[in-house]
């Protein structure tokens, strides 16, 4: 059952997104070689119970960590460690929190210095379908919409679409109905409702979109073991529109980067 949410709910809700986004950009200031997983893990959970809020993840179905730290070949739901970063890698940080009992929940891949073209494509094109399909978040439009939408942009680029894990509706749990897959069918799955709130999160492959999970039970991997790139925003429909919660804002203050990709879909009072 999708749980519209009230505007009074959307915005305790973007508050929960953007002590994540603060986070992400916190953090993207100290990826780099010789950094380890565990270290980021350390200072994002500090980060977020200075901003008041919990870590989203910590205990979640058990989950060890504040953070999903994802190097290379992981998909997803990787387990920080001690390794270092090296030059050349990257790293899909998954962050979620917990503010006013609502839930924000949103990841970037990171290069670490630099990496190969085909991968910096694969970071590029995968953040680019995070953006499509959520241009299909609308009104009138259903789960299908944006997972065709999705699908189609990377699947032209040769990639993986990873199918076992979706994204899904937020708010005071952190997977409400409905699923939303990044495949699908024109016109198939729910039907979007005003209010809605979601987290839509591109896990794409550069080869196969197979995967397997390590015996650790939770880290999600390529079965080819080639890198896989991840980007997620929450995301609320607003007035028929998608309106973003989240923002990679803070990322690309932190690292200088010039970006005009949200200002579609950016709410008009969001000052960063
Ligand atoms: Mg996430
Ligand atoms: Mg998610």
């Amino acid at each position: 059952m999708i749980i519209p949410k009230t505007a009074e709910e959307i915005e305790l809700m973007r508050e929960s997104a953007l002590i994540v986004s603060k986070t992400l950009g916190m953090l993207a200031a100290e990826v780099k070689p010789g950094v380890t997983s565990l270290h980021l893990d350390k200072l994002a959970e500090e980060f977020i119970r200075d901003h008041d809020a919990i870590p989203g993840f910590l205990g979640l179905y058990d989950f060890p960590n504040t953070l999903c730290m994802s190097p290379n070949a992981q998909v997803v739901h990787g387990i920080p460690n001690d390794t270092p970063y090296e030059e050349g890698d990257i790293i899909s940080i998954d962050c979620g929190a917990i503010k006013n009992g609502f839930y924000g929940d949103h990841a970037y891949t990171f290069p670490v210095g630099e990496i190969a073209p085909e991968v910096e494509q694969l970071l590029k094109v995968t953040k680019e379908s995070l953006y499509v399909g959520i241009a299909q978040f609308k009104k009138g439009n259903r789960t299908g919409d944006v997972g065709y939408a999705i699908q189609q942009h990377c699947e032209q680029h040769g990639y993986g679409v990873v199918r076992e894990l979706v994204g899904h509706g937020l708010g005071r749990t952190m997977h409400e109905d409905p699923e939303m897959p990044n495949y699908g069918r024109r016109g198939r799955g729910k039907k979007f409702v005003e209010g809605m709130t979601v987290a839509i999160e591109p896990m794409i492959n550069l080869g196969t979109h197979r995967i397997e999970q390590l015996k650790d039970g939770w880290t999600i991997l390529t079965r080819d073991r080639k890198p896989s790139a991840h980007f997620e925003h929450n995301v609320a429909l607003v007035d028929g529109k998608p309106e973003l919660l989240s923002t990679f804002g803070y990322i690309y203050q932190a690292l200088g980067i010039e970006s005009d990709e949200e200002t579609p879909f950016r709410a008009a009072a969001l000052v960063l």
